[in-house]
């Protein structure tokens, strides 16, 4: 009777366990089974760790920017699309930083959790973006590190971004990790860059004047062309006499805004730095996170150090992403969408598996101040910079020439189109070229109009 007991015991003590591991495999296979679906063991999808069967990534107009060919990954057509959405699309070997073959794998290449991989066709990726644009952007960079976007300020939809240095995926240079001119080539400067933002960040400067400093626009400014500040020099670029808020902005007068962040403080300064949701990392709904800008205005900054940041200078950066996301809140009444190019993925009968739902940046200005900024960005442009740089668009803006040490400074342009029925808003910075105003400005004033010219 003992033995028959002890038996039982260990039959059933044996079964015991061996559930438990079917259960624990089980679990494992069911909440790891996309990891292991996508693992680049799979034959279907991977060849030598590279992928070779997804669906298609196509634009905003249908064109074909990857596609899988008797068993092998093609990319776009034409060789500047190709090196103007590098960062976007991402290559097939893995090394691009956030490109959607990576954070939108599953989509694309059709996984689901009862029927595992679509081994046939995938999913079909549509994105906002218009390549010819991104070609013309990539090209208007030229021979330029930096980036350049174009957003719909009413949806989110980005419909343009181009980032340089970039390389064609078919055609990778040998060079790409020793020479100079790649630098950082692996990295989507819209999202990851940070730089110093120079002159356009006199509009984060004048919103927090809007906002505290009552009669703003009834004080005057006098400028010789420097002001002694705190011990030190504030240097402006003209000499520009006894100016307004209003002509301090038109003609980007450093002594008059350093006396302005003076007389605003270094918390409220931050605190419009924060308003225009320049320090916060984005997560953006196509899974990619941005870099957080960092302001130079702090409770122990000298006042010298302080005016210096009200100009953009000092050690503030920020990230292109974040102020074209600034730009679309004051274009649109104060608030904004997330800015995203991934609309969705559509499987072969038509459905759509995956579709982009616009959810608010989190940036939320006062309305009237968005107003207010919004008139004093149109007037730089009409009363300083001339429509005629636009071909004819309702443009506002705000250049920057950021001073860098021993380098041709970074150029900036940042604004939007006044007229809501052509709701667009843009960033442009071309590293160390020149003058904000002909580089950035120029660059951008080519890309808006020629995406009006197109719609
Ligand atoms: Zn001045």
């Amino acid at each position: 009777m003992k033995t028959i007991n002890k038996r039982t015991i260990l039959i059933i003590a044996v079964t015991a366990v061996f559930l438990a591991f079917t259960a624990l495999l089980m679990f494992s296979m069911f909440s790891h089974a996309e990891e292991y679906a996508l693992k680049t063991i799979n034959a279907h999808l991977f060849d030598n760790g590279i992928l070779i069967n997804a669906g298609d990534i196509v634009d905003s107009n249908g064109v074909k920017l990857a596609y899988t060919e008797n068993g092998e990954r093609k990319y776009a057509e034409n060789s500047d699309t190709r090196a103007a959405l590098l960062h976007i699309i991402g290559d097939d070997k893995g090394f691009i930083d956030g490109g959607i073959q990576d954070t939108f794998r599953e989509d694309l290449c059709g996984y689901n959790i009862v029927y595992g991989v679509n081994k046939t066709s995938g999913n079909t990726l549509k994105l906002t973006l218009d390549s010819k644009l991104c070609a013309s952007a990539y090209n208007a960079l030229y021979p330029y590190k930096g980036c350049i976007a174009v957003c719909n300020y009413k949806t989110g939809e980005l419909v343009c971004i181009a980032t340089s240095p970039s390389y064609d995926v078919y055609n990778k240079p040998n060079d790409l990790d020793d020479e100079e001119k790649y630098e950082g080539v692996y990295i989507n400067r819209l999202f990851g860059g940070l730089y110093t933002p120079g002159s356009t960040f006199k509009t984060v400067t004048a919103l927090g004047a809007i906002e505290n400093i009552d009669d703003i626009f009834n004080q005057t400014f006098y400028c010789s062309g420097s002001y002694s500040l705190g011990g030190g020099k504030i240097i402006c670029n003209d000499v520009h006499g006894t100016v307004t808020f209003k002509q301090a902005l038109n003609q980007s007068c450093n002594v008059a805004f350093a006396q302005i962040a003076v007389q605003l403080g270094a918390d409220n300064l931050n605190k419009a730095f924060e308003t225009a949701g320049l320090g916060i990392s984005h997560d953006t709904i196509d899974r990619l996170h941005t870099k957080s800008g960092i302001c130079a205005a702090s409770e122990s900054i000298s006042e010298n150090e302080l005016g210096w940041a009200g100009i953009g200078q000092s050690t503030t950066l920020v990230n292109p992403y974040s102020f074209l996301n600034f730009m679309c809140a004051v274009a649109n009444g104060g608030t904004s969408y997330e800015p995203y190019f991934v609309k969705s993925a559509v499987n072969g009968s038509g459905r759509a598996v995956y579709e982009a739902e616009p959810v608010s940046s989190g940036v939320s200005i006062n309305p009237s101040t968005a107003s207010t900024l919004k008139e004093l960005l149109r007037s730089n442009v009409s009363d300083y910079y001339g429509d005629y740089m636009f071909g004819g668009l309702t443009m506002c803006g705000k250049t920057g020439t950021a001073e860098i040490d021993n380098k041709q400074p970074h150029a900036w342009f940042v604004g939007f189109s006044y007229d809501d029925s052509f709701p667009y808003a843009v960033v442009a910075v071309l590293e160390n070229s020149g003058s904000g105003l002909k580089y950035a400005g120029g660059a951008a004033a080519k890309i808006m109009t020629e995406l009006y010219e197109k719609l």
